[in-house]
């Protein structure tokens, strides 16, 4: 199923997960999904490391699996920076041979070798390729606090009605701590004739490191209200675990009460904290019956 068909009159409920680490056992990946499949979202999202490589191998296998295995949606991430267009259309053919339908593309991070390498300098060209070349449905990246490499919040938005108009059928948000960024942002997209669905990227912060590594590579404010909890329960890891996931708890509470297309749960792998969320707010979110219970 293609996920711009799920946008029907209710919040969409969707995960993200990373393939294992190459030093990691690959059955671990299989038991964290083992652990996922009761909150039967509406689909699972599988993010691919920039640059290609056996990554993008697990990527693809674990989508599929998603799909084939579990009985949930999938969606594959795929980075373009540094492709070649022939390398490009491969990883395409094989997400398709899969019976992958979603792919989230992106540009990923402009690293110094990645620079100038490959096809494609923006996400917005790996769209109008796949849109060219194949049938996916398209999902994008945008920024309710604006690309860190981005000049102003105009500029930004432009470049995002640019992508969108290059054949986006729904788009999800980086992480954000403070609601009230979403909605400047929703509102700017809809003024700008963005009127595809949005989803919310939700970040459960249950490490300090963890937030460091995301505010400085996304330039992500810390609201105070966040900064005290940390300061509080920063060597407290329990502690300050119950209370990321009471945060992220509030903020998509207070999302769905203002009508929000979807929430999209960034896990880190972490199915404790994914479950503790969704028992939280499932009677919100009116999350489609498993494939399995139909
Ligand atoms: P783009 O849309 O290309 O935008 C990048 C910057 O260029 C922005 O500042 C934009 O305003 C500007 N811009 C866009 N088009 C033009 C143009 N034509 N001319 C000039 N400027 C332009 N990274 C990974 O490597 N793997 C993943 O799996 C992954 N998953 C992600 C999932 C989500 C939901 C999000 C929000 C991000 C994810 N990322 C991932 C990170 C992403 O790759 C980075 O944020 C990257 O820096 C930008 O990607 P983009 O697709 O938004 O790029």
């Amino acid at each position: 199923m293609k996920t711009a068909e799920l946008f029907d009159n209710r919040t969409v409920f969707s995960l993200e997960i990373f393939p294992p680490k190459p030093d990691a056992e690959e059955s671990v990946i299989y038991d964290t999904l083992e652990e996922l499949s009761d909150i039967c979202p509406d689909f699972i999202s599988v993010t691919y490391g920039a640059g290609g490589g056996r990554n993008g191998c697990k990527t693809i296998q674990i989508a599929s699996d998603i799909k084939n295995r579990y009985g949930v949606e999938s969606v594959a991430h795929l980075p373009c920076i540094g492709l070649t267009r022939n390398q490009a259309g491969e990883i395409l053919d094989s997400m398709q041979e899969n019976g992958i339908e979603n792919i989230l593309a992106l540009r990923g991070d402009c690293t110094d070798s990645r620079k100038g390498c490959g096809d494609f300098s923006h996400a917005s060209e790996l769209i109008s390729f796949i849109r060219d070349n194949y049938d996916f449905n398209i999902i994008a990246a945008c920024y309710p606090e604006v690309h860190p490499e981005s000049g102003s919040a105009v500029e930004d938005l432009k470049w995002l009605r640019y992508k969108v108009d290059c054949g986006v059928d729904h788009l999800i948000t980086q992480l954000f701590l403070d609601n009230r960024y979403f909605y400047s942002f929703i509102e700017k997209t809809r003024i700008a004739g963005i009127n595809i669905p949005v989803e919310a990227g939700i970040m459960p912060v249950t490490n300090k490191r963890q937030i460091e590594r995301m505010v400085k590579l996304c330039g992500v404010e810390l609201p105070k209200k966040f900064v005290r909890i940390l300061e509080r329960y920063e060597h407290n890891e329990t502690a300050l675990r119950d209370a990321g996931i009471a945060y992220a708890i509030d903020q998509i509470t207070d999302l769905i009460a203002d009508g929000v297309d979807g929430i999209h749960l960034y896990t880190m792998n972490n199915p404790y904290v994914a479950h503790k969320i969704y028992e939280a707010v499932q009677s919100l979110v009116k999350v489609r019956a498993c494939a399995t219970e139909q």
